[in-house]
């Protein structure tokens, strides 16, 4: 039998992370066992969707490398197109005796069983009642024995039915319900699997309830551990940074990003490293693999691998993916002060600084910029008292040197020792009068680049604001 697993999104606006990773696993199940990723949007849910947050689903998904062309994907499918097989599948089950309705109200329930939050009592399972306009539609649980709920990361789990309420499958309008709509389609869409987060498990005796119920075998469960933050929270999108897209637009490479939620709850049985392209990660996923104890979406880590596959690219690649952020919007300067050979001449200086390409803005606006930034905080750093002196005695020796990495070097030693001070501290105000800034690309090279007559003028430029 095929193997079909499912990635199921309600469209909500933004592509969660935990969802990317949901996605992931679902994927590397179906391309390593030849089988196929079903994509459904659960878009039944209609005063929330809006069209375009589908076309940002399915494009999130190729950034993550799940691509709509391989032959492992199917889809999109719409929940809300199966809306005439949710309505029969209620009707099976009310007309098979599997539900009834119920016009209890939840005061009703309350009173009679004298707690707020109680499950429901039961109370209209032999009434018979017929559907009339505000009645809900209930399950019948089974009244004795257990479901055993078969979970490839948690193993077996049995539910006594006593404990479990007969639950709501269509509202009083006649809708359908998640949870039965959810199992309608994974059944009309055969899928054999389902893998999806922590969060559902307590849905899963219902949803398995109700497969026996319409006459299917159920699917194998995988329930994913919960994704949290640095304090063991839950992530969430109030609190932390989770839209895959915020990620992206900061310059986290794509590939990186895959990596590191391959690694969230799973890790390879060979005790290779753990940075390696998602095609090694998938040749040996196994959803039973995964781990039950929540996984911690550790941001440092992250941003960690990211430098690691930055330094990885070619400097081609490199200045290639660095593009959106060396123009308008993201970068300050005008599009005719950007000069392409200026920056590729820094770019291999850079991109073994730089962690997140977004950052690569920071380091080479001096060359672009009439005069550097002025950042105070820089600026209080790097100008400690003497600093007028370095700097009035490095514009003498680099006016009079040749200009090259080299030659600068010396120039700037020469001034150094004429003020009785270590290189380190020399660099910082030349730094700060070139650059604005107190971390960046190597000085010399960085001067090289700018050329004289602009390093000299923002070093006399930072000696007027010091006056
Ligand atoms: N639409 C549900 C969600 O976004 C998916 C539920 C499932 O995977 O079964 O959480």
């Amino acid at each position: 039998m095929t193997t079909r697993v499912r990635f199921a999104p309600s469209p909500t606006g933004m592509f969660h992370v935990g969802g990317a990773r949901s996605a992931l696993f679902n994927w590397a199940v179906a391309r390593r066992t030849g089988g196929r990723f079903v994509l459904r949007i659960e878009d039944t849910d209609q005063a929330r969707n809006k069209p375009e947050w589908v076309t940002g689903i399915i494009s999130a998904l190729a950034t993550i490398g799940i691509s709509e062309a391989d032959p492992a994907f199917e889809g999109p499918y719409f929940q809300s197109a199966n809306a005439d097989a949710h309505r029969a599948a209620a009707a099976q089950l009310y007309t098979s005796g599997r539900a009834y309705y119920c016009d209890c109200t939840r005061e009703q329930v309350t009173e009679r069983t004298g707690k707020p939050d109680a499950g429901y009592d039961g109370h209209c399972r032999e009434r018979g009642l017929d559907y009339a306009q505000g009645r809900a539609l209930r399950f019948r649980t089974p009244d004795d024995g257990e479901t055993v709920v078969s979970d490839r990361i948690r193993g077996e789990t049995a539910f006594p039915n006593r404990a479990i309420e007969d639950f709501v499958i269509a509202r009083g309008d006649g809708t359908p319900l998640f949870l039965l709509a959810n199992v309608v389609d994974d059944v009309d869409e055969t899928i054999t699997e389902v893998i999806r987060g922590e969060e559902h498990l307590s849905n899963t005796p219902k949803q398995q309830l109700m497969w026996e119920a319409l006459g299917h075998t159920p699917p194998v469960w995988a329930h994913l551990p919960v994704i949290v933050n640095e304090k063991r929270q839950k992530l969430s999108k109030r609190r932390d940074k989770v839209a895959l897209e915020d990620y992206i637009e900061e310059g986290y490479l794509p590939d990186a990003v895959v990596n590191y939620l391959m690694l969230l709850g799973w890790g390879p049985r060979d005790s290779g490293p753990e940075i390696r392209p998602y095609p090694e990660l998938e040749a040996q996923f196994d959803i039973s693999d995964v781990t039950k104890a929540s996984a911690f979406f550790d941001v440092a880590k992250l941003k960690a691998f990211n430098g690691e596959y930055i330094r990885a690219l070619d400097v081609p690649a490199f200045i290639d993916a660095c593009q959106p952020w060396l123009h308008a919007p993201r970068a300050p300067w005008t599009e005719d002060a950007y000069d392409p050979a200026v920056f590729a001449t820094v770019a291999p200086l850079a991109q073994s600084r730089i962690a997140v390409l977004g950052e690569i803005t920071g380091y080479v606006d001096f060359l672009f910029l009439d005069e550097p930034v002025t950042d105070e905080a820089a600026w209080s750093k790097g100008m400690k008292p003497g600093a007028d002196d370095m700097l009035e005695a490095a514009a003498k020796e680099l006016a009079a040197a040749s200009w090259n990495a080299e030659a600068i070097r010396a120039a700037i030693e020469t001034a150094a020792t004429a003020q009785g001070l270590k290189m380190g501290k020399a660099q910082a105000p030349v730094r700060v009068a070139v650059t604005g800034r107190t971390i960046g690309l190597p000085l010399f090279e960085s001067l090289e680049v700018l050329g004289k007559d602009r390093t000299l003028t923002r070093i006399e430029a930072a000696r007027a604001k010091l006056a």
